[in-house]
């Protein structure tokens, strides 16, 4: 006997997609991963912060005030950028956290 058939409309296709990639890429981003320039990603951006406790953990300044101590507000370097993704050295030049 063979497994029933399940047939999902595109739009639950297109959301399990959207679920999916966010898991695989489970984070506190400003904007969806991929929405902003092509070939550039987090590690290229001067909002990425640097968190130096006993190892580096790495988010968002622009997602500071939601910042928790746990790593579901990190992210990940190699993340492609999203749209509120900035050159570093661009304007105000690299950013300080007021978090420490
Ligand atoms: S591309 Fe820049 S602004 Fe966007 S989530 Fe990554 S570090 Fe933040």
């Amino acid at each position: 006997m063979s497994a029933p058939l399940m047939i999902l409309p595109p739009s639950a296709l297109k959301a399990a997609e959207v679920a999916r990639a966010r898991k695989a890429l489970k984070g506190l981003y400003a904007d969806h991963p991929g929405t902003g320039p092509a070939g550039e990603t987090c590690g290229s951006c001067k909002n990425l912060y640097r968190k130096h406790m006993g190892k580096t953990y790495l988010k968002c300044s622009l997602t500071e005030k939601f910042w928790t101590g746990g790593g579901g507000t990190d992210i990940k370097a190699r993340s492609p950028a999203c749209s509120k993704w900035e050159a570093e050295g661009q304007a105000e030049g690299q950013r300080e956290s007021p978090k420490g």
